[in-house]
């Protein structure tokens, strides 16, 4: 069996004069929940139209298994490439119910494998019901389960929780992830909310213009961010001017050793988890915003060169509100950036980027 069941190398696609993917090359292996982390007009949904066979590339090449989709002459139309969408708006027949909404991409003798997939979604009961008499939840697990049915090599879900309020976000996100764990899915999903793809996907891939600049585990993108764009797009990140000097590294956050270090400016950045924040009447630093979020908050810092600082604080702090008097210490990962690229500031430096 072919590990991979979907690659897609160099492909290039534009709108008139907007490049909307610009050499996107992905490798996907069968069994992968991966999340398209990027900002909005990066190219995502373009991406995966190509994908599913909606828009031809220019140039490149998609393979979904071992089928040559498109690239060098081949062509291979939408229904003919074993993907299952589910799109932003779900997409749902409106006046066909529950089951004929699953039924549709599979033949007529299919009722066991409709009956598998509504109990995979846990919808059983709901089969006549008409999409507008189910909750926002229940309609987007019968995308989901219509997705399914066909069993196709690769899924793909555009922004799925984007039409639901914040709450039923957090519980569909599960249920999703769920599901397609426990049908061996295949899964691309798009996303541009960072919270979302660190949470739900195996692997994370960071787009930026047209092209993914980053693959990896959530944890790995997080801690090793390739350049200092990912850094900004996935996880919260404090951004700094330094300088380097003989072999210190000149920060508003304090001077730190870098010995593998050249002279000359550089950037910094630090997590907000990794800033440690004490009260002190001496200052110099001052609370000046706090978001509560009741399990962690996140407050930002002024120092008195007018550096802000955003921390997150575990736990109750009743000695950290607004107006506290503050020190600050960074006590966990550094990372050091020049022209963009992670540079080691040192060998043991514990924010060491590949
Ligand atoms: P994303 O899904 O990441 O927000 P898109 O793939 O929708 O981004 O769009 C990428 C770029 O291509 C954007 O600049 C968008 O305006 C442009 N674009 C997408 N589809 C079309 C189209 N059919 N016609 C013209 N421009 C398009
Ligand atoms: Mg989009």
């Amino acid at each position: 069996m072919h590990e991979l069941a979907l690659r897609c190398s160099g492909v290039h696609k534009r709108f008139g004069l907007t490049v909307a993917l610009g050499g996107f090359d992905l490798s996907l292996r069968r069994g992968t929940l991966l999340a398209l982390l990027g900002p909005s007009g990066c190219g995502k949904t373009t991406a995966l139209r190509v994908i599913a066979g909606f828009e031809k590339p220019a140039t490149g090449d998609v393979w979904v298994g071992s089928k040559h989709v498109a690239g060098s002459g081949s062509w291979v139309p939408p229904e003919k490439r074993s993907i299952g969408m589910v799109f932003q708006d779900w997409a749902l027949f409106p006046h066909l119910d529950v089951w004929h909404n699953v039924a549709f991409g599979i033949g007529r003798d299919e009722a066991d494998r409709v009956r598998e997939v509504l109990r995979l979604v846990d919808l059983q009961g709901l089969e006549r019901r008409l999409p507008h008499e189910l909750s926002g939840g229940q309609q987007q697990r019968v995308a989901l389960a219509r997705a399914l049915a066909p069993s196709p090599e690769v899924i793909l879900l555009d922004e799925p929780f984007s039409n639901l309020d914040a709450t039923l976000r957090a519980a569909v996100r599960a249920d999703v992830r769920q599901v397609l764990r426990e049908a061996g899915a295949t899964a691309i999903f798009v996303t541009h909310d960072q919270e979302e793809a660190l949470s739900m996907a195996d692997e994370l891939a960071v787009m930026v213009g047209g092209r993914v600049v980053q693959v990896g585990a959530p944890h790995e993108v997080y801690g090793m961010p390739a350049d200092s764009t990912v850094a900004g797009l996935v996880g919260e990140a404090n951004f700094f001017r330094g300088i380097v000097r003989d072999r210190v590294a000149f920060t508003p956050v304090g001077d730190m050793p870098a010995p593998a270090l050249s002279d000359g400016p550089v950037e910094v950045m630090v997590r907000p988890e990794s800033v440690r924040l004490t009260h002190n009447e001496q200052g110099p630093g001052r609370i000046v915003d706090a978001e509560f979020y009741g399990h962690d908050q996140l407050v930002r810092a002024l120092l008195p060169d007018g550096t802000r600082l955003e921390v997150r604080l575990l736990g109750p702090r009743p000695d950290l509100t607004i107006g506290s008097p503050v020190t600050t210490a960074v006590v966990g990962g550094v990372h050091f950036f020049r022209d963009g690229r992670p540079v080691l500031a040192a060998a043991d430096n514990s924010g060491r980027p590949r």
